[in-house]
């Protein structure tokens, strides 16, 4: 696959949390399947070859899924960068048919800095949802922020998350 054949879709700028290194673009859009789907098209017929769902919060576009059909019938690799706080076991069924990835946040496994970082304490949640992709068999990503509060442990957490991916220890 070549470069240009890999597409971010910034989905919405909004968002449902407040992280403190936010730097997402605002924008204005039309969420409807028939825009969603248009463009959808378009990138099927320019030959790109993987998309990944960014935002904001990407889980908060209504026409999402209808998005994700129209590539995922096309045999584009999907993916979805969320902050994880929308995936429910039900939305997540929902998913698995849809996109070949889902990437969740972890920016430290330290509880606190995580909740100073997010506003929100999502590890356990995290955690959880590591587990509902490993049985779904959905590809996971970590999407990760290094920040002053962050990049002096961020070295040996990337060890563990790296040993988390490869060996499941989450019970
Ligand atoms: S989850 Fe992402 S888009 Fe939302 S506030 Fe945090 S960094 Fe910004």
């Amino acid at each position: 696959m070549e470069f240009w054949q890999r597409a971010h879709w910034f989905a919405t700028s909004l968002c449902n949390e407040i992280c403190k290194f936010c730097f997402r673009p605002e924008f204005q859009f039309e969420d409807s399947p028939e825009v969603t789907q248009t463009l959808a098209t378009k990138l099927v017929n320019n030959d790109i070859k993987e998309v990944i769902f960014t935002g904001g919060e990407p889980l908060l576009l209504k026409s999402l899924d209808s998005g994700l059909k129209t590539l995922s019938n096309a045999n584009i690799y999907t993916g979805i960068h969320t902050n994880a706080t929308l995936l429910t076991p039900k939305r997540l069924e929902s998913l698995a048919t849809l996109v070949d990835e889902i990437a969740i946040p972890i920016d430290s496994l330290d509880k606190q800095t995580q909740e100073y970082l997010r506003g929100t304490d999502c590890l356990l949640k995290v955690k959880k949802i590591f587990r509902q992709l490993q049985d779904l068999n959905i590809k996971i990503g970590i999407h990760t922020v290094a920040t002053k509060a962050n990049i002096k442990i961020k070295e040996f957490n990337l060890l563990v998350l790296k040993i988390m991916i490869e060996t499941p220890i989450f019970s």
